[in-house]
């Protein structure tokens, strides 16, 4: 139960209609969710969650058919489609299958498109009897105003410490994944690529392939690379195959573009596709 803080406890004990979740870095959405799912409809009704009940346990398996979690933070189950729209809109009509609670979660908002965020605004505004809507983010100002002063809001981010801790030991294993990729220069395989760094936020990959280009334009000028220090022979191999550095320049200038659309994207491998296809043409 490491998921929930205990300022988040004394806001859940009320059970409102509509909460924002700004997650930490350091528990997943769906593990939060669930938490929450349990605090919500655990049959003990205690506040902390028994995680003995049918309903605990049926939450645990994410199988409660009053409790949805859609998770759009991994490729897996990003895209909703528009039979899950519907899905979703007949959802929010229905009464709950025991007469109680009906619990619709939502994580994480920045990789929803503007129709459905649409949708949960209506929703949120005119609440049906007995549905909880839980909306997670990673960030409050990615959240459009109009949805975020019609929920009461859960900030589960740790001290500056940890979550600076956490966010450190994700951008290791993003690296060990994504830097042996962009040190093939304008060979990189941009479907492999892509699939490898599939459950990671596209902004942390943005970020990394900026800052291997930073750092490949500053070996190009006779300098030492500032973000991946060990790594000086490899960006001089890539570079043998640079034809002129402005291509470079130019293709970083456009990935650092690519940021402006990040929160309305809705297909992401094909999002991180295209950051690997202006990476390679930096080479050319
Ligand atoms: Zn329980």
């Amino acid at each position: 139960m490491t998921a929930i803080n205990e300022t988040s406890y004394f806001v859940l004990k009320n059970k409102p209609s509509a909460i924002l979740v700004i997650g930490s870095t350091t528990s997943t959405v769906v593990d939060t969710a669930i938490a929450i799912g349990k605090i919500y409809l655990c049959e003990e009704k205690s506040g902390l969650p028994c995680e003995q009940c049918k309903n605990c346990m049926l939450i645990g398996k994410n199988e409660h058919p009053d409790f949805i979690h859609f998770d759009t933070s991994s490729i897996t189950s990003e895209n909703i489609k528009v039979n899950d729209i519907s899905m979703l809109s007949s959802f929010f009509k229905l009464t709950s299958n025991q007469g109680g609670t009906r619990i619709f979660s939502l994580g994480i908002l920045e990789n929803v498109s503007l129709t459905i965020k649409n949708a949960l605004l209506k929703t949120i505004e005119e609440p049906p009897k007995n549905l909880k809507v839980i909306l997670h983010t990673k960030s409050k100002n990615a959240v459009p105003l109009t949805i975020k002063s019609r929920c009461q809001i859960i900030d589960l981010r740790k001290d500056i410490k940890i979550e600076i801790g956490a966010s450190m030991k994700k951008f290791i294993e993003l690296d060990e994944k994504l830097v042996p990729f962009l040190f093939k220069g304008e060979n990189i395989k941009v479907s492999d690529a892509a699939k490898a760094c599939q459950n990671y936020e596209i902004e942390d990959i943005l970020d990394r392939v900026i800052l291997w280009v930073h750092d490949a334009l500053l070996v190009a000028f006779g300098q030492n690379p500032l973000f991946f220090k060990p790594h000086k022979d490899e960006y001089l191999n890539a570079l043998d195959s640079v034809r002129s550095v402005q291509c470079l320049l130019e293709a970083n200038y456009n990935i650092l573009e690519m940021k402006k659309y990040v929160f309305n994207n809705l297909n992401k491998i094909l999002f991180i596709e295209n950051i690997f296809m202006e990476f390679k043409n930096g080479f050319k």
